[in-house]
């Protein structure tokens, strides 16, 4: 699968299009859960393990796919090229949804030396999650952004 975090093999629900095991996605259920448990730690990290999630799970070339990767991007490029706090990176990512038909698939990069949910899910305290959430993200944008720097700068550029 996309993200290479290794699981024991489950049945259970996955997401209607990103693409993950069951396993998977249960992992970033739990991450979830734990981000709207407790306010500071959603502040801080909800919007990184969001994007990252969905970032590296594209699953197909297919219009919400397409759509869903770039959204998230659009969240990450505010997010790491400016510094943008996340309500910033959220209006951003609305902003965009309305241009979806102007949006093409990009090839996405190899993830086997990214981090993935597990990093999150393994923490023990909140500064630790918080931390390795941003990692994660950072990882993935900088994943993305080395392969199709052209493409989202010039996207970005025309909002
Ligand atoms: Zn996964």
């Amino acid at each position: 699968m996309w993200c290479h975090a290794e699981f024991e093999k489950t049945d259970g629900p996955t997401h209607e299009y990103l693409e993950s095991t069951p396993s998977c996605w249960a992992a970033f259920g739990e991450v979830l859960a734990r981000e709207y448990e407790n306010g500071p730690l959603f502040a801080a990290a909800h919007r990184y393990t969001v994007d990252a999630y969905a970032v590296q799970h594209p699953g197909k070339p297919e219009r919400r796919q397409i759509q869903s990767v770039w959204v998230h991007l659009v969240a990450l490029y505010a997010l790491f090229e400016e510094n943008c706090p996340p309500r910033v990176a959220k209006k951003r990512m609305e902003r965009l949804a309305n241009k979806k038909d102007e949006l093409e698939w990009l090839d996405p990069p190899d993830f086997s030396n990214t981090p993935n949910v597990i990093s999150v899910l393994n923490t023990t305290t909140d500064e630790e999650h918080v931390a390795v959430a941003k990692a994660w993200a950072q990882s993935l944008w900088e994943a993305w952004y080395t392969k199709h720097k052209d493409a989202i700068n010039q996207k970005i550029q025309k909002r």
